[in-house]
């Protein structure tokens, strides 16, 4: 989508903005590397991403790294220490991790003004390179409380970085580069988040075989242990005591995720007429079901920031998210949605909001218009606009702060929405 037809979101003063904040990176060249092109949040971003600071003339190329199983198996075990669990750090699984980004080194040939590295899988990279250019970490995981073997191991790696960004304040560390605070953002034009009509979700959840008779509760989420599937269907159960709903678990896999598929066996013993749970990608479904749910879960019990909470609040859904991480700076508790801390509680809201359609359209309509100032992708865009230009000779970077401070702050008009209507 050009990046003018934004405007209609944000405003075209924003628009002009960015548009004279990207001109002396024109021709620029830049490198985003990751470790899939789908499943999970960050292929979600890194693919509009890219294409708009192209359609602002930065050079931007978004590349995968390859690895083997082994390599994955290894990665996958480090984004969970990342996020609190115990891992072995045995020699030949960090021999494994150090070499593939070796080889992956090599095929590359990094030499463009900026290369953005995205989450662990790619992190060994830089130890490949000399460094003259910028190098920038972007960590999505939630760093609430890693791991410190492994992050002590990391260090290795990530202090060689000119910059680390990490989504929320809470998650600052203690390593050398300077640290940012970029809170993740959506594509309202992505085909997970535009506009579809009635009889378009009615076909899309009959393909599969979603009942509509009663109203529908929805997580969509990779198969992950951190995302608490478990604690969904048992926060619905309890809720079926007291109304009548179906509950539809969505994860598509993701192939830097080799968790995913155990983890997808293992719930569908409790599948039922009215819980569904299904293993797809397919970002039309997704869409379908984030607008046609009365009510929309994201129970995770780790979370660097919830992409899928922003687009259901996009799409005026009340979301009920776990209480960490980012989904605390997403849902203002009891305004645009609500924040639980237990399955008990999460229950208790699943009803509290399947029964007031009043509350459920003006927690929806103050959630959209949070998505609609704080989490659309230029935002996101302008804070990377921001720091690259903030690179000054070579590679110091000045610290500007401006649209993290903005975020931080509470938001009186999304506020007043949410207010019951005298
Ligand atoms: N997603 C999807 N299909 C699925 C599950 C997830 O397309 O079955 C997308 C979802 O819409 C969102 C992203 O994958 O855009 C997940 O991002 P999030 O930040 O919520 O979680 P992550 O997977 O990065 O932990």
């Amino acid at each position: 989508m050009a990046f003018e037809e934004y405007a209609q979101f944000v405003g075209e003063e924003t628009i002009e903005r960015i548009w004279k904040k990207a001109r002396p990176l024109h021709d620029r060249e830049v490198v985003h590397m990751s470790s899939t092109y789908y499943g999970g949040g960050v292929a979600t971003m890194l693919a509009p991403l890219s294409i708009l600071m192209n359609n602002l003339e930065i050079k931007t190329e978004w590349r995968i790294i390859q690895g083997n199983p082994d390599f994955f198996a290894f990665t996958k075990s480090v984004h969970n220490a990342i996020q609190g669990a115990e891992i072995e750090l045995l020699e030949h699984p960090k021999w494994v991790y150090e070499q593939v980004n070796r080889e992956n080194a090599v095929r590359n040939h990094l030499h463009h003004d900026f290369v953005v590295v995205h989450d662990p899988q790619p992190l060994p990279l830089i130890e490949s390179y000399p460094q003259s250019r910028p190098w920038i970490w972007r960590c999505h995981i939630d760093l609430t409380s890693p791991n410190m073997a492994l992050w002590k191991y990391l260090r290795r790696f990530i202090d060689q970085y000119q910059a680390v960004i990490v989504s929320i304040p809470d998650y600052e560390q203690d390593i050398h580069p300077p640290q940012f605070f970029f809170m993740p953002a959506i594509d309202p034009f992505s085909m997970t988040n535009v506009p579809l009509g009635e009889e378009h979700i009615d076909a899309i959840l009959a393909k599969y075989n979603i009942p509509t008779d009663l109203p529908l509760v929805a997580q969509v989420s990779r198969f992950d242990r951190w995302k608490d599937p478990n604690g969904v269907i048992e926060a619905f159960r309890i809720a079926q005591r007291d109304v009548d709903a179906t509950l539809v678990l969505v994860g598509a896999p993701a192939t830097d995720d080799p968790e995913g598929q155990a983890i997808y066996e293992s719930l569908l013993s409790q599948q039922s007429e009215r819980i569904l749970i299904i293993h797809q990608e397919n970002s039309l479904l997704v869409n379908a079901l984030q607008r046609r749910a009365a009510v929309v879960l994201q129970k995770s019990l780790r979370e660097g920031f919830g992409l899928t909470v922003a687009e259901a609040m996009w799409k005026g859904t009340p979301v009920i998210g776990g209480k960490v991480g980012g989904i605390r700076y997403q849902i203002r508790d009891g305004i645009n949605g609500y924040l639980v801390a237990s399955t008990t509680e999460a229950a208790g809201r699943i009803v509290q909001l399947l029964k007031d359609d009043g509350l459920r359209a003006r927690m929806g309509e103050a959630a959209r218009e949070t998505v609609r100032r704080k989490f659309l992708l230029t935002r996101l865009l302008e804070q990377y606009i921001d720091l690259l230009n903030s690179f000054e000779v070579h590679f110091h970077v000045r610290e500007n702060h401006q649209i993290e401070q903005a975020m931080l702050e509470p938001d009186p008009e999304v506020e007043a929405i949410a207010r019951p209507h005298k």
